[in-house]
């Protein structure tokens, strides 16, 4: 029946775009590549996939994600080797991310190997818009949303599931300041926190601003019932590095998103036999931490910048400095490893890559 499923229908688009980029100048997520794929979710089964050229999508006004926000989504990379091979970072850990939100959010379950197949054959049809420079790469947004068109709360009968793709930039991302959150909440304990789904960064919006305008890029949110734990950085995870030591909220808790860039440098720094402690990290030892030096590096983890490191934290009235973010030299290492890895440059000692 699988085997059925997949077999996805291909209308290649008549006028490709590819020839109108300008590489040097690709904003994040606003040039899209020539096709999409869509598969509908009805009579209680997935419905055959299709590619088609990208476009606009017809709505009714009903629809029931708009009003009642049952819409998750992935974010995840593809690349191109020098050799021209393209490899998807670690496509299964968000295949299964997506199926936890699905869960979460009362929606129909892709199957592992559906998910993968459906986001490889995408990637394959749209191969030459992966950038072939240092750098850059494939972002690829699968989502999935509510399509009943009723305003009644309750689960929709009806999803749409679509995958787009992005040619994207080197991420370069300056340093950032950030500020930890003692009013605002993310996420809460028995909410939907650990769901990547669309509800959670519409309520970001508000505090975040509030947190720019008084100059930093990012809150560092604490947890909802105390506000004395930490647990992510904006929308990526939050690493700490401590005496030499790698510290992280531990995922128990189900307020924090479970990261595919994280797991992977916790997974790196232990293959290097960098002590790593994912535990309960309180705000208290982060800001003593900071103010005695043995806070040496912080950063965000997350598949857009793979790496954002953190210069300066602030805290009530405070702003305490970290040392210069060049003397992070363990954040850089991995980052630099991971980069590679992604681009094939060096040996996929973890089996992470899918090639296409
Ligand atoms: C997507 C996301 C992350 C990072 O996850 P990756 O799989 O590493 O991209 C972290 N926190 C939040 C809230 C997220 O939405």
């Amino acid at each position: 029946m699988l085997q059925d499923m997949l077999t996805v229908k291909i209308t290649p688009t008549s006028h490709s775009l590819l020839e109108s980029v300008d590489w040097n100048n690709l904003p994040f997520g606003k040039i899209f590549s020539d096709h999409m794929l869509v598969m509908e979710y009805a009579d209680g089964a997935w419905q055959q996939p299709e590619i088609l050229p990208f476009g606009n999508i017809s709505i009714h006004p009903a629809t029931s994600a708009i009003h009642y926000g049952q819409s998750i989504f992935e974010g995840m990379k593809a690349n191109k080797t020098e050799a021209g091979d393209v490899l998807i970072f670690r496509p299964d850990m968000n295949a299964k991310r997506f199926i936890e939100s699905s869960e979460r959010m009362c929606m129909p379950i892709i199957p592992e190997e559906m998910f993968i197949e459906l986001v490889r054959k995408l990637v394959e049809v749209d191969k030459d818009w992966i950038p072939n420079r240092e750098g850059f790469s494939l972002y690829i947004r699968p989502f999935l949303f509510a399509t009943d068109e009723f305003i009644g709360i309750k689960p929709s009968e009806t999803y749409k599931f679509m995958i787009f793709t992005c040619p994207v930039g080197a991420y370069y991302s300056e340093p950032v300041n950030v500020k930890i959150e003692e009013f605002y909440t993310r996420a809460s304990v028995g909410g939907v926190g650990r769901a990547k789904t669309a509800g959670n960064y519409g309520a970001s919006l508000y505090p975040a601003k509030q947190g720019q305008m008084k100059g930093f890029h990012q809150l560092v949110w604490t947890d909802g019932k105390e506000h004395k734990y930490i647990e992510e950085s904006g929308t990526m995870n939050i690493v700490f590095v401590i005496n030499g030591t790698l510290v992280t909220p531990s995922e128990e808790s189900d307020t924090i998103l479970r990261g595919v860039t994280k797991r992977s440098v916790v997974e790196i720094a232990k293959s290097w036999g960098i002590p790593v402690e994912e535990r309960k990290v309180t705000v208290e030892e982060i800001v003593t931490a900071a103010k005695n030096g043995s806070l040496q590096e912080a950063f965000g983890a997350g598949t857009a910048a793979t790496i954002a490191s953190i210069a300066k934290i602030g805290y009530r009235d405070e702003i305490l400095e970290l040392p210069p973010v060049e003397t992070h030299t363990i954040s850089i290492k991995i980052r630099t490893y991971l980069d590679d890895l992604k681009a094939g440059k060096v040996e996929d000692a973890f089996g992470w890559c899918l090639k296409v």
